[in-house]
């Protein structure tokens, strides 16, 4: 019944941009997409956060209050992350960049889309490939286990991940509305939907929209077109079409 839906909303939506003139994509990502390369995502079942205290793993006080369960968190997550390998979705998206002007507004800390060779990516949630240190500005690339350790440069601060942690700010919040409003095509893969601001920002542009994940996401409404089932199969099928569009 799923793939039926989704073969016929296909058929639809090479109808809809035959004449639709596109060179501006944004592409919004969440865990979804990096499901199939074996990072668990937050809300799903077995998710990140049934096995762990959001507490104690993903809020600033933790760094003060329960070091040891937070480093030790952050520490083995960066280091599986880091010999994650990108899927068939992350590579097809970045074929994209061949025709089109492409922007990817990623909520994933990890690195997958910069091992597929995209090119022009904004981790708004920030990235544990890097660290930062909680008191100075000292900031690096991350090395195994270093998260915990006492920065060399203020001797005050300690090393963490350079992600942002809940209640903190993101990052670029303005260069990807900006992005964003100039879009022609807005596409959403992988996400739940229910981490503003990005479950907001279908509001900021008139482009149309498609949202690719295995279940509805809270900000369905926003979407002209909504496919249901694995990134991997759906956005290599919808690559292709706007290839050869
Ligand atoms: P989420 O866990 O809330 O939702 C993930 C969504 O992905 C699910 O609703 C589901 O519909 C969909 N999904 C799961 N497997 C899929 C698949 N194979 N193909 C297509 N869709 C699939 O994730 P979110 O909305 O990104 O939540 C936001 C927060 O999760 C972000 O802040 C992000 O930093 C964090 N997160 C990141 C990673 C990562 O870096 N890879 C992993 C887990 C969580």
């Amino acid at each position: 019944m799923k793939i039926f839906k989704n073969k016929i909303q296909f058929r639809a939506l090479k109808e809809r941009i035959k004449d639709y003139d596109i060179k501006r994509i944004v592409i919004i990502t969440g865990a979804g997409i990096s499901a199939e390369s074996g990072i668990n995502t937050f809300r799903d079942n077995n998710g990140l956060w049934d096995n762990h205290s959001v507490y104690e793993v993903a809020r600033p006080e933790a760094i003060e209050l329960t070091p040891e369960i937070f480093f030790k968190f952050q520490n083995e997550r960066a280091i599986d992350m880091k010999n994650k390998v990108p899927n068939k979705a992350h590579k097809k998206l970045s074929k994209l960049e061949e025709k089109y002007h492409v922007n990817i507004i990623t909520q994933n800390i990890d690195n997958l889309h910069e091992k597929a060779g995209s090119n022009n990516i904004i981790h708004i949630h920030g990235t544990n490939s890097e660290y930062k240190c909680t008191h100075c500005t000292n900031k690096g690339i991350y090395q195994d286990n270093i998260y915990g350790e006492e920065c060399l440069e203020c001797n005050k601060g300690l090393l963490r991940p350079n992600v942002v942690l809940f209640k903190e700010q993101v990052y670029d919040l303005y260069p990807s509305l900006d992005m964003i409003e100039k879009a022609d095509l807005f596409i959403q893969i992988g996400t739940s939907g229910t981490v503003y601001p990005v479950a907001g920002f279908p509001e900021y542009t008139k482009a149309l929209k498609i949202n690719i994940s295995l279940k509805e996401p809270d900000n369905e409404h926003y979407f002209d077109f909504n496919f249901k089932g694995k990134a991997t199969k759906l956005v290599s099928e919808l690559i292709e079409i706007l290839l050869k569009k």
